[in-house]
C-alpha cells in the first residue's frame, strides 16, 4: 500500500487532510496495526523518541506499534508537544479501497486521562482567561474529575494569583489577552510549567460563548448555576469548551455543572505569599516535603489529597463555616477509635473521580470497573462509622448521607466481570460464565475443540481401521485428516480428498468443515460479544455518573476532615477560637512544620497578642539565627491553619478573621529563582500598601536589605510608618528587621519592640529562641561567626575593629528621624504613593 504512495496519492491526499485538522500538533496516522509519521512530524519522532527513519518515494516517515503508542503520546506530551489522533473510521473488512481516516483526540497536557502522566494527588486544569473592561475572567475545567468552574476578578494582580494557586497544565487565551499580559503570562510561565495556546479573538465574544454553554448545559439561562452577574467569566467558560470540543475532539458529554466561586469567601493569598510559607511546595525543590502540605495531610483517598490541597490555599473567612469544619473536625479528634477504623475502610477507596470520568469518556477497562465495586463495598461501613460520630446534624452527617453505596450498580459488575480481570477488553476472558448463554456456549465449544477432535480422531481409527490416521490443522487448510501413502487405498469413499503429498494425502469431511466454521468463529464471537458486554456494562454505569462523583465528593471532604483530626490529636493542636475580632492572640504557638522535622534541639513555643489597637506591629529585631524569620512564619501559618477549619499548634488560640495575608521577604533571604532584585522587593512591597486593610496580615521579613544602609532604613522606617497611620491600612503587621535604627519606632501608637532572647556566655552564645519585649542589645555576629567556624584569627580582628567602630558610634546620636513635612493623607491616594517610591 504504502509502496504506491505519492503525494497526491489519495492515501497521503487524506494524511494532508488530517494534518490540517491537527493544526499545531503531531499527527498519529493510523496504517493497519502502526501509527505511522510523515515529514517532519517523522523527524521530530525520530529525534525524541529515539525511533528509526525511514523514507517511502522520498517521504520521510517513522511509526510506532498502536499498542504501544500511549506511551510514546506520554512522552511527547511531557516534552510539551500536541498529539493528534487519526484513527481509521471504518472497518478495514467491510470496506473495498481507502478506508477513511480523521483525527479524532488531540492530546495536550490538560487533556490526558488515561496517562500515567496524571498525578492522583493533584487537579489536572485547563484554563481559560478573559478579560473586558476592568474585569478577568478565568474559566477551569479538569477533564480527569469533571470539575468546571467560573469566576471573575477586579484585577490582573487577583486574576495571577488564583491562577498560581490553581497551577494549570494548559491555558487558553486570545491572542488579544496575550498580546496585552505578556508580562504576567511571562511571570506565570517563570512560577511554574504550563502549555499557552493563543485562539482568535472572536471565540471569546459573548453572544456566541453565552449560547454555547446554554445549549452544552440544556438550559435557557445560565442564572441557576448561580452566574447571574457574569459575563467576563461566562466567555471564558463558552470559549473554553468550544476550543476542547472544536479542536482537540474532546466531548464534553461528562461536563454536567458550572461551578462559581468567589474569592472573596476565601483568605486572598498572593502568588508571594503562597510561595514564601511554603504551603504546599518547599522553596528548596518545590517537592512537598517541609511543607504545611506535609505535616496537614493524612488523607489516604487520592480525592482527599487533591482537596486538602485548595482547602490550604484557600482559608475560608466565614467564622459559621470554619466553626462547622471545627465541629467536624474535633469530633473525629475525640473518637480515635472510629478514626482508625475509617483509615482502614477509606484507604480501599480509588479514585472515584476518575473512575468514572474514565467510564464516560469510554477509557475504563475491566480492572477500572472492579476497582470501582470494590471501592464501593466498604462505603456502607463508611457511612456507620459516620453516623456513629454524628446523628443528626453537621458536615459529617450531610456528607454521609450522601455516601450510597449504589447496590444495584455495584452488582451488576460482579455479577457480570470476573474478580480479576484482565487489564485490557482486547485479552479476553473478563465476563463471568452464566451472563450470556450464547458465549457460555461458544466457550464450550473453544475449551472442548481438543476432546472433540481427538474422539472424531478416535472414532475415523475405528470406522476404518487405520491405526495412523491423524487429524490436524494447519493455517492454509484448516482442519484436516491425513493418512501415509500407504493406506490411502484403505480410505472409504465419505471422505473428501483434498491434497496428495508425497508421503500420503489430507481428506475432509463435512462434519469437520463444520466443525471447523464452529471454532474458529468462536473466538472471534467470542472477542466480540465481550466486547459488547462489557461496554454495556460501562454505559450503565455512566448513566450513573453524577451520583458516583457526588459520592466522591462527599468522601474527599470526610477524609480532609478525618486527616486534620488525626493530625490535632498526634501532634496536640488545639482547636482555636475564631471570629469576627480583630485579635491574633496565640498561647505558645509553634511553627507547625519546624516542629514536626528533626530538629536538634525542641521547639520553643512563642506568644502572640497582637490587636488592632495598642499592639498592631511588633517590631523584632535580633541576632541573625535567633528565629525571628520561624516566629513570622508560624504566626502566619497557624492563621491560615485556624481559618481553614484545622486545629492549631499551640496552647490557645484567638483568631479574628484575616481577609489577606502578605508575606515579604527582604531581596537577601529569597533565596527562590530569580526574585532577587531590590526592584522586585519594592514593587511587592508598593503592592501590599496598596491592598493592605485592617483585617490583613503583614509579614515584612528584613525589608530594604538589599539597598545601602540609609536607604535600606529610611525606606522600611516609611513602610511601617505608613501602615502604623494611613487609616483603612491598619493590618497587623510583624516587622523583623536587623536594623537596631526602628526600635524608635515604638514612639507611635501601635508599635511594640520585641526581640528574641539570646544568653551570652563567654565567648558565644546560646539562642533561647524566646520571643520577648525589647530591643536587641547587640548582633552578635562574632559570635555566629564563632558558632560557624570562622578560623579563631579572623575572629580576634573582628572583635577589634568592632570595639573600635562602637567607641565611635556610642558618640552619636540616636537615630530618631524628624516628623514627616507631608502629613499623611486622610484617605490615600494609591499611585501618587507608588509614585513616589520611584520618582
Ligand atoms: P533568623 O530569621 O532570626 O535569622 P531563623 O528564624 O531563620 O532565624 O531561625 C534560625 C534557626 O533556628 C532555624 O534553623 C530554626 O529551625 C531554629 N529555630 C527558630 N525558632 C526556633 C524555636 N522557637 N525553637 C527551636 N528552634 C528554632
Ligand atoms: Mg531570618
Amino acid at each position: 500500500m504504502i509502496d504506491s504512495q505519492k503525494k497526491t496519492s489519495p492515501m497521503m491526499m487524506q494524511w494532508h487532510a488530517c494534518k490540517e485538522a491537527a493544526k499545531t500538533a503531531v499527527l498519529f496516522f493510523r496504517m493497519g496495526d502502526f501509527y505511522e509519521a510523515f515529514y517532519e512530524d517523522a523527524i521530530l519522532l525520530s529525534k525524541e523518541l529515539d525511533l528509526t527513519l525511514t523514507k517511502r518515494q522520498e517521504i520521510p516517515m517513522a511509526g510506532i506499534p498502536h499498542h504501544s503508542a500511549e506511551g510514546y503520546i506520554d512522552k511527547l506530551i511531557a516534552k510539551g508537544y500536541r498529539v493528534a489522533v487519526a484513527e481509521q473510521t471504518e472497518d478495514p473488512k467491510t470496506v473495498k479501497g481507502l478506508v477513511n481516516r480523521e483525527v479524532v483526540r488531540v492530546v495536550t497536557p490538560a487533556t490526558v486521562i488515561n496517562s500515567s502522566l496524571l498525578n492522583e494527588k493533584s487537579n489536572n486544569f485547563f484554563v481559560a482567561i478573559h478579560e473586558s473592561g476592568s474585569t478577568y475572567g478565568i474559566a477551569l475545567l479538569d477533564l480527569s474529575t469533571t470539575e468546571f468552574a467560573l469566576i471573575e476578578f477586579d484585577s490582573v494582580r487577583d486574576l495571577c494569583s488564583e491562577i498560581y494557586r490553581l497551577r494549570p497544565s494548559e491555558v487558553l487565551v486570545s491572542k488579544k489577552f496575550a498580546g496585552k499580559n505578556s508580562g504576567s503570562l511571562d511571570e506565570l510561565k517563570h512560577a511554574f510549567t504550563f502549555l499557552l495556546s493563543e485562539h482568535d479573538d472572536w471565540h471569546f465574544e459573548k453572544q456566541n460563548t453565552y449560547q454555547f454553554l446554554l445549549e452544552q448545559f440544556r438550559v435557557h439561562n445560565l442564572e441557576g448555576f448561580g452566574l447571574k452577574n457574569m459575563t467576563t467569566g461566562i466567555c471564558a467558560g463558552g470559549a473554553l469548551l468550544q476550543y476542547i470540543r472544536d479542536e482537540l475532539c474532546i466531548s464534553l458529554e461528562s461536563i454536567k455543572e458550572i461551578k462559581t466561586y468567589s474569592t472573596s469567601n476565601f483568605m486572598m493569598l498572593d502568588t508571594i505569599s503562597q510561595r514564601n510559607l511554603e504551603l504546599t511546595e518547599s522553596l528548596n525543590d518545590g517537592s512537598k516535603k517541609n511543607t504545611l502540605l506535609q505535616v496537614l495531610d493524612k488523607t489516604c483517598t487520592p480525592m482527599g489529597s487533591r482537596l486538602i490541597k485548595h482547602w490550604i490555599k484557600q482559608p475560608l473567612m466565614s467564622p459559621g463555616d470554619i466553626q462547622i469544619r471545627q465541629d467536624a473536625v474535633e469530633r473525629f479528634h475525640k473518637n480515635s477509635g472510629i478514626t482508625e477504623k475509617l483509615v482502614g475502610l477509606l484507604e480501599s477507596v480509588r479514585d472515584l473521580e476518575r473512575l468514572i470520568m474514565k467510564v464516560i469518556s469510554g477509557y475504563a477497562g475491566p480492572r477500572d470497573l472492579v476497582a470501582l465495586k470494590s471501592s464501593f463495598e466498604n462505603i456502607p461501613e463508611i457511612r456507620t462509622c459516620l453516623f456513629g460520630l454524628s446523628s443528626d446534624s453537621g458536615i459529617i452527617f450531610e456528607n454521609a448521607k450522601i455516601l450510597d453505596p449504589l447496590e444495584s450498580v455495584m452488582q451488576l459488575i460482579s455479577r457480570t466481570i470476573v474478580d480479576e480481570p484482565p487489564l485490557k477488553i482486547a485479552d479476553g476472558g473478563l465476563i463471568r460464565d452464566g451472563v450470556s448463554p450464547e458465549l457460555d456456549e461458544l466457550r464450550l465449544i473453544n475449551n472442548n475443540s481438543k476432546q472433540w477432535l481427538a474422539n472424531y480422531q478416535n472414532e475415523l481409527r475405528e470406522s476404518t481401521g487405520i491405526k495412523t490416521l491423524k487429524v490436524g490443522f494447519n493455517r492454509m487448510f484448516g482442519y484436516f485428516i491425513e493418512v501415509s501413502k500407504g493406506q490411502v487405498d484403505k480410505m472409504p469413499s465419505f471422505l473428501e480428498k483434498r491434497q496428495t503429498l508425497v508421503n500420503g494425502a489430507r481428506y475432509i469431511t463435512p462434519e469437520l468443515k463444520e466443525y471447523e466454521v464452529k471454532v474458529l468463529t468462536a473466538e472471534e464471537r467470542i472477542s466480540a460479544l465481550e466486547t459488547e458486554i462489557f461496554h454495556k456494562v460501562r454505559e450503565e454505569i455512566g448513566k450513573h455518573s453524577s451520583r458516583i462523583i457526588e459520592i466522591a465528593r462527599a468522601i474527599a471532604v470526610i477524609d480532609v476532615l478525618r486527616s486534620f483530626g488525626e493530625v490535632a490529636r498526634a501532634r496536640e493542636y488545639v482547636r482555636p477560637v475564631v471570629n469576627d475580632s480583630y485579635a491574633l492572640k496565640i498561647d505558645s504557638g509553634r511553627h507547625p512544620v519546624i516542629e514536626a522535622s528533626s530538629l536538634s534541639e525542641k521547639f520553643v513555643a512563642n506568644d502572640s497578642e497582637m490587636d488592632n489597637e495598642k499592639n498592631r506591629l511588633y517590631l523584632i529585631t535580633g541576632p541573625n539565627m535567633a528565629g525571628k524569620s520561624t516566629y513570622l512564619r508560624q504566626v502566619a501559618l497557624i492563621t491560615i491553619m485556624a481559618q481553614m477549619g484545622s486545629f492549631v499548634p499551640a496552647s490557645a488560640a484567638e483568631i479574628g478573621i484575616v481577609d489577606k495575608i502578605f508575606t515579604r521577604i527582604g531581596a537577601g533571604d529569597d533565596l527562590s529563582k530569580g526574585q532577587s532584585t531590590f526592584m522586585v522587593e519594592m514593587t511587592e512591597t508598593a503592592n501590599i500598601l496598596h491592598n493592605a486593610s485592617d483585617r490583613s496580615l503583614v509579614i515584612l521579613d528584613e525589608i530594604g536589605r538589599g539597598t545601602g544602609t540609609y536607604d535600606g532604613i529610611s525606606i522600611a522606617r516609611s513602610v511601617a510608618e505608613y501602615l502604623l497611620n494611613t487609616p483603612g491600612k491598619q493590618a497587623k503587621t510583624l516587622f523583623a528587621t536587623h536594623y537596631k535604627e526602628l526600635t524608635t519606632l515604638e514612639k507611635i501608637h501601635g508599635a511594640v519592640n520585641y526581640t528574641i532572647a539570646v544568653q551570652e556566655t563567654k565567648d558565644s552564645v546560646i539562642f533561647l529562641r524566646k520571643i520577648i519585649r525589647g530591643e536587641a542589645d547587640k548582633s552578635y555576629g562574632i559570635h555566629v561567626g564563632r558558632l560557624a567556624g570562622l578560623p579563631q584569627e579572623v575572629l580576634a580582628r573582628a572583635q577589634e575593629i568592632l570595639e573600635y567602630l562602637e567607641s565611635r558610634e556610642s558618640k552619636k546620636i540616636v537615630f530618631d528621624p524628624p516628623k514627616p513635612k507631608i502629613a499623611p493623607k486622610k484617605k490615600q491616594h494609591s499611585n501618587e504613593y507608588q509614585l513616589s517610591f520611584f520618582s
